[in-house]
């Protein structure tokens, strides 16, 4: 018989040595995992136990195969996706919202969760220049951010149509006009899909050579349409890094009455930054913005945001409570901005970490990762590559000749484990993505990985 409730305290204190170890072979252990599909379903796999096991033994197999089983994509030299790692503040938040287990769904539930999350957004939209009056919520990452901002423009659009999208659906409603820089990230694609706006039957915006949308074109094809419409602009393309040009396509959208949407995932970030904050200017415009947390400021998964500049549009998109009903308490019901009910206090970890950085904090961060990308660029270009982008982020697309080349780079690279780059391709080129997002890299993980990449390029003939 195995006892379900053994000591606690002991079992707990057994996760810092676990976490210590971790964190101890992160920065120099091997990037990809070392254990396969097939060995860690021998060790973790096999039929569902009939019998318990103590929890020590449970969290201890956990721990061996996490050692092995999992990426160092939290640690320096990860460059793959756009990823980013977690602040020491964020990922001891993230312990302390475990052990509350906190239903951040209402205030009811929890004083604290919503209270943080006040205090929280309000910090956020300081950072970003925001109208104070925008609403906002705390989501699961960047993906259901754009999905609740094009809730909200979906609600808004149809309701000034004399529609009520909410109580009616779709059938029968005007039809939506929806415009999308063609670069958009996928995750657009989806979240149009899912809310019955439909994936293809977008107009696509073409971009310039690094991925903005051509404000220009935008704006004649809108002028072509008439009815309920919404924008969808980025700030931050995945694969370059640039910016829609916002000001140009606010007008445009205003002049219309178009709803205007920016994904902002990691590139909202740069608001942080006085260096950057230009490349960001015109957001405070745009009626909804999505972004991520767990990208680039560094917070344990899963964390996304949405600001929307009709709170009312955000609350009667989401709420389950009639549309425009007046709040019976002044506290703050987190779930009434996010597609959730019962839901994780995911704005602790966020508050844990600016906290921790302070505004200066944050800014030199997203400026360090910043440098550390342009470093990229220049030394691979030195060293005679390709780079495709012009690197106003913390973005880099790197050639390695054919694509041919450049594969066997990235799969070299990969093998290597030096440092870990994904592939991807751009405007029609198979290149290598860097992206700069991690708190923890230094300028000497920098360096080391820029050698280990130019050590796995010119081992190719033909470069
Ligand atoms: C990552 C990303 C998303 C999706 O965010 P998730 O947090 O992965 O759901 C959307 N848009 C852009 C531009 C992104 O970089």
């Amino acid at each position: 018989m195995v006892a379900m409730y053994e000591n606690l305290s002991e079992l707990l204190d057994s996760v810092p040595r676990h976490t210590r170890s971790w964190f101890k072979t992160l920065a120099n252990r091997p990037v990809r995992a070392t254990a396969s599909s097939d060995q860690l379903r021998e060790t973790l796999g096999g039929p569902l136990p009939e019998e318990g096991t103590t929890p020590s033994a449970v969290i201890e197999a956990l721990a061996t195969a996490g050692a092995t089983g999992t990426i160092a994509s939290a640690g320096p030299r990860y460059f793959g996706f756009v990823v980013g790692g977690t602040l020491p503040a964020a990922l001891a938040a993230d312990w302390l919202v475990s052990t509350w287990d906190q239903n951040a769904g209402i205030f009811a539930l929890s004083p604290l969760a919503s209270t943080i999350e006040q205090i929280t957004g309000s910090w956020l939209r300081e950072i970003a220049g925001l109208p104070s009056t925008m609403s906002f919520g705390f989501v699961t990452g960047g993906h259901m951010a754009n999905f609740t901002s094009l809730a909200c423009a979906r609600h808004s659009v149809l309701r000034k149509a004399g529609w009520d999208v909410e109580a009616n659906g779709l059938f029968g409603a005007p039809p939506v006009e929806v415009f999308v820089n063609e670069e958009s990230h996928y995750t657009i694609f989806i979240a149009l899909r899912l809310l019955g706006l439909g994936a293809n039957r977008v107009r696509k915006i073409p971009a310039d050579d690094q991925g903005r949308m051509r404000a220009d074109l935008l704006a004649a094809a809108l002028r072509e349409t008439s009815g309920p419409s919404i924008v969808c602009a980025q700030a931050g393309n995945v694969n370059t890094g640039a910016f829609d040009p916002l000001p140009a396509i606010a007008d445009a959208a205003k002049q219309r009455g178009a709803w205007l949407h920016v994904d902002g995932a990691f590139g909202l970030w740069a608001s942080a930054s006085p260096q950057h904050a230009h490349l960001v200017r015109g957001i405070e415009r745009a009626d909804s913005i999505a972004s991520d947390a767990h990208k680039w400021l560094n917070v344990p998964y899963d964390c996304g945001l949405i600001f929307c500049a009709d709170e009312a549009a955000h609350r009667s998109a989401m709420s389950l409570a009639a549309a425009y009903i007046v709040a019976t308490s002044t506290e703050r019901d987190p779930h009434e901005f996010v597609p959730e009910e019962s839901r994780r206090a995911r704005a602790i970890p966020v508050y844990a970490a600016l906290r921790s950085l302070g505004r200066r904090g944050l800014a030199e961060m997203i400026e360090r990762n910043c440098r550390q990308a342009r470093r990229f660029g220049e030394a691979l270009r030195a060293a005679g590559f390709d780079v495709l982008n012009d690197v106003v982020l913390n973005q880099v697309l790197a050639s390695f000749g054919t694509p041919e080349q450049t594969q066997a780079t990235i799969a070299a690279i990969q093998q290597d484990g030096t440092c870990w780059c994904g592939g991807t391709v751009w405007k029609g080129r198979t290149a290598m993505r860097i992206s700069v997002s991690n708190w923890s890299t230094t300028d000497e993980d920098v360096e080391r990985s820029i050698e280990a990449i130019i050590r796995c390029g010119t081992r190719h003939p033909g470069i």
